[in-house]
C-alpha cells in the first residue's frame, strides 16, 4: 500500500525539518514561496493540490516476462493538427499548419527547437540552391533565414549561391520567435512513444515526460521525428535502413593560433572544421561509421568511442606547436543519426526524376542540391503520405524516397520544404474534414504558394 507522507515527514525527508516552525503554513500554492536557507536565495515548497499522474510501477513480472496492463491515460491536450518533433521539419510544418488556419501542437522531446541543426550542432546549411545558383527553398525556410540574417552574427554568408552557416543559438531563439508569433502549443521535454488509432486512422500519439504517460488527441499527425517514430508506430510500412552515425562538435581559440610557431613541414593538424558565425570557433562534422541509429546499444557505443575520439584528436591538436590555446568547446548533444526509418508512401523522391527532371502534377515543393551541381528535383505529395495508414503524414528526413536520395532529402533546406508542405496540408485536412490521402492537392499547392513556397 502506498503511504503519503505528511508535510512535516516530507520535509524531513528532505533535510528541511529544522524550518517547519519558522515558515508558516505550505498547502497554499499562491503562499508556496518558501525561503529553505536564510542566505541561499532559492526558493523551494511542497506543491500541493495538482497530481501529476507519473507512471507508478505498474509494470509486473510475471514468469519471467514483463507485462504491463491496459489502463486510461490522461489526456494532456486536444488539437487538430499534431506535430511530433521540433526539427527543421516539424517547426517549419508546426508553423505553416497554424498560419494556415489549424490549432496547432508542436511536441518535442528536448529542451529546444531545431533537432540536429541545433542540437546536433549541423550548423552548415546546404541543398536550398540548384544549378545556375538559383534557390528552391523558399517559404518558410527562406523566412527564419532572412529572420537570421538580421540578427547579428547569426549567418556567415547569404551572398546568392553560398551556403551559409547559422549559430545554434540564434537558430532556437529564431524558431521560438516564429513558433510564438504563429500561436503554437509547445510541449517539450515530451518523448513520443506511441499513437492513438481508431481503426486504420491515427487520432493523436502518446507521450512520456516527467508528468508520466499522457495522451495527445488531434485530427491529423504530423510525423518530423526524423526517424518515422510516429508512422511506425502506426503500423505503416517503411524501409528500415543503416547511415552513418557520427557526432558534431565545436572548437575554440582558432585565432590564438600563434602562426610563428607554426612549423613548415610538420606535423598538421586533422579535423579543424570549418568556420562559425563566432570568431575563432568552428564547428566539425564526423562521418563516423554505418550503424543502426535505431538501436539503442549501439547509439551508445557511437557517443562513447565518438566521444574518445574527439577529446584524443583535440589533445593531439593542442600538443602541436602554434595550436597549444585551442580547445573543445563542446560536443553536440545529440547524436548525429542521419537515417533510419524511410517511410514506404504512396509516391517516392526518386533519382531518375531528378536526372529527367520530372514535373508532378502533385509537386509540393522542389528540393536543392548539395553545391548547386545539379538541377532541381520536385516533390510529389504522394512522398509524404503513407500507403495505408490514415491521419498521418511524414515530414522531413524520412519522408518516402529512393535511398540513393536520402543524402538529398535530409539536408535542412529540403527539410523545410517537406515540413512546410505536410503542415499546409495537414490544415486543409482538418479544414476540409477528409483524411491527408484525399485532400484537394490544388488547394494545399494554392496556400503553400501564398505562404511562397516555390514548387517548381
Ligand atoms: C553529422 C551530420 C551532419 C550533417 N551535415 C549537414 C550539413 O552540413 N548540411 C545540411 O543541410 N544537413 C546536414 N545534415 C542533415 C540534417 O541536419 C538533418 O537531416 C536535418 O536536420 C533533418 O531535419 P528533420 O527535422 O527531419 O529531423 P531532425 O533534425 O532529426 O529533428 C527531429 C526532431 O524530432 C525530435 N524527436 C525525435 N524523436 C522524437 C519522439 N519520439 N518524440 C518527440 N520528439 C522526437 C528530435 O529531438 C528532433 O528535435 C547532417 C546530419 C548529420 C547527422
Amino acid at each position: 500500500m502506498e503511504k503519503r507522507m505528511n508535510r512535516r515527514e516530507c520535509l524531513r525527508a528532505l533535510g528541511l525539518s529544522g524550518l517547519v516552525g519558522g515558515v508558516g503554513l505550505l498547502g497554499n500554492r499562491s503562499a508556496q514561496a518558501q525561503r529553505v536557507g536564510e542566505s541561499s536565495g532559492f526558493q523551494s515548497s511542497i506543491i500541493d493540490g495538482r497530481k501529476i499522474e507519473a507512471n507508478r510501477g505498474n509494470t509486473a513480472l510475471v514468469d519471467g516476462k514483463v507485462i504491463q496492463p491496459r489502463r486510461e491515460l490522461p489526456v494532456l491536450h486536444e488539437t487538430d493538427v499534431l506535430v511530433v518533433g521540433a526539427g527543421p521539419a516539424g517547426v517549419t510544418a508546426a508553423i505553416a499548419a497554424r498560419r494556415a488556419g489549424a490549432k496547432v501542437a508542436l511536441v518535442e522531446r528536448y529542451g529546444h527547437f531545431g533537432g540536429l541543426w541545433t542540437g546536433g550542432l549541423v550548423l552548415l546549411i546546404l541543398g536550398h540552391i540548384v544549378e545556375g545558383k538559383k534557390q528552391v527553398c523558399q517559404g518558410i525556410g527562406e523566412e527564419m533565414m532572412r529572420r537570421l540574417d538580421k540578427i547579428d552574427g547569426a549567418i556567415v554568408d547569404r551572398r546568392p549561391g553560398v551556403n551559409p552557416t547559422a549559430d545554434a543559438e540564434a537558430v532556437k531563439y529564431v524558431m521560438l520567435e516564429m513558433i510564438e508569433e504563429a500561436g503554437v502549443d509547445v510541449f517539450l521535454h515530451c518523448w513520443g512513444v506511441d499513437t492513438i488509432q481508431a481503426g486504420n486512422t491515427v487520432r493523436g500519439a502518446v507521450f512520456e515526460s516527467k508528468s508520466g504517460r499522457q495522451a495527445i488527441l488531434s485530427k491529423v499527425v504530423i510525423d518530423a521525428t526524423g526517424d518515422g517514430d510516429v508512422f511506425a508506430a502506426a503500423g505503416a510500412e517503411f524501409a528500415h535502413c543503416s547511415h552513418n552515425v557520427g557526432l558534431v562538435s565545436r572548437i575554440g581559440n582558432l585565432d590564438r593560433v600563434d602562426k610563428s610557431k607554426v612549423q613548415e613541414g610538420g606535423a598538421k593538424p586533422r579535423r579543424l572544421g570549418a568556420h562559425t558565425p563566432v570568431p575563432g570557433v568552428n564547428w566539425v562534422n564526423l562521418t563516423g561509421p554505418e550503424v543502426d541509429g535505431l538501436d539503442v546499444k549501439t547509439l551508445t557505443r557511437m557517443e562513447m568511442n565518438h566521444r574518445k575520439f574527439i577529446w584524443k584528436n583535440m589533445q593531439r591538436t593542442r600538443g602541436l606547436p602554434g595550436y597549444e590555446k585551442v580547445y573543445l568547446m563542446e560536443t553536440a548533444p545529440q547524436i548525429g543519426v542521419r537515417i533510419t526509418r524511410v517511410l514506404n508512401g504512396l509516391n517516392k523522391v526518386r533519382l531518375s526524376d531528378l536526372r529527367t527532371a520530372t514535373k508532378f502534377k502533385d509537386s509540393v515543393g522542389v528540393g536543392g542540391s548539395t553545391n548547386g551541381q545539379h538541377g532541381p528535383w520536385q516533390i510529389p505529395y504522394g512522398a509524404l503520405v503513407p500507403t495505408k495508414v490514415d491521419g498521418v503524414l511524414a515530414s522531413g528526413r524520412c519522408i518516402s524516397m529512393e535511398l540513393n536520395m536520402a543524402d538529398l532529402v535530409r539536408l535542412i533546406p529540403n527539410c523545410f520544404v517537406t515540413g512546410h508542405a505536410a503542415g499546409v496540408a495537414a490544415a486543409v485536412a482538418v479544414a476540409d474534414r477528409c483524411q491527408p490521402r484525399n485532400v484537394e492537392v490544388a488547394k494545399v499547392q494554392k496556400i503553400l504558394k501564398q505562404q511562397e513556397a516555390y514548387l517548381g
